[in-house]
């Protein structure tokens, strides 16, 4: 399969502290991955510095081919890659249609001409993904009324409108009800099979990325330290003992 990510020999240092040294991981065209590891180990640097939050300091970045590692967030997110993020980034005294219809990757422009020039597509299309989320009678509500799990949905919901390539997840399901965390993992699961979406994914439940993921790759102390199947990781002694703190 061919990859649609390429990372390769990724370093990326703050001051003093290294915190990604050397990691390389390819995610093929059409598949989930996961990144696990435990906190601290370097997971949310390796997410900015593949959508361009922060220059890297060494290695490289290919997207479909294409060097970004040079590339800003908005530049890559117009290529197809965009992420989310662990903490929800909704306008919270905006409408949910309102939240929809600005998440385009040229927010800034779009903050400022806000309602006007959205064209019928636009309006049509952010109401078909929340109702893939479920949030569509929800759709004239303040994004603050909606409950936390609910404001992930609606994120989720945003990045769609990108017509992403590739999404990045900042552990989806953290903070969410256990009925939501079903509903989400089906959905990703969805717009994996049916839209073709390929998507790279932090998440420290274990239920979930061990279902959700078909390869999966384990980050200690800003190093790859293992990657397989999620058999395999299940079963790596040096992944139990990161998470035990061995
Ligand atoms: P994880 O997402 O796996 O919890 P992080 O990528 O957030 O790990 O952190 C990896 C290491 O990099 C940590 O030691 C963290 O303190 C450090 N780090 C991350 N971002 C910054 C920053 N902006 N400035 C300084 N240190 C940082």
């Amino acid at each position: 399969m061919s990859a649609i990510l390429e990372v390769r020999e990724v370093t990326k240092t703050f001051g003093g502290v290294v915190a990604n040294r050397g990691i390389s991981l390819s995610v093929g065209r059409g598949e989930i991955v996961g990144l696990i590891g435990p906190n601290g180990s370097g997971k949310t640097t390796l997410f900015n510095s593949i959508v361009g939050q922060h220059p890297i300091d060494e290695g490289s970045i290919r997207f479909e081919g294409r060097e970004i590692s040079h590339l800003r967030v908005g530049e890559i997110a117009r290529l197809g890659l965009v992420r989310t993020y662990q903490q929800t980034r909704v306008y919270t005294r905006m409408s949910c249609m309102r939240n929809m219809l600005i998440s385009m990757p040229h927010r800034e422009e779009r903050l400022r001409d806000l309602f006007a020039r959205f064209p019928r597509e636009a309006y049509e299309e952010a109401e078909m993904l929340l109702d893939f989320v479920g949030l569509y009678p929800k759709r004239n509500l303040p994004a603050g009324e909606l409950s936390f799990g609910q404001q992930k949905l609606l994120e989720f919901a945003m990045a769609l409108m990108n017509r992403p390539k590739m999404l990045l997840l900042d552990e989806p399901t953290a903070g969410i009800n256990p009925t939501l965390i079903n509903g989400l993992v089906d959905r990703l699961l969805r717009v994996n099979e049916d839209l073709g979406l390929t998507l790279l994914v932090i998440e420290h439940n274990m239920r979930v990325i061990m279902n959700l993921a078909r390869y999966i790759y384990c980050l200690a102390h800003g190093e790859l330290l293992a990657e397989g199947t999620p058999d395999e990781i299940r079963d790596d002694q040096r992944v139990i003992d990161a998470y035990l703190g061995a």
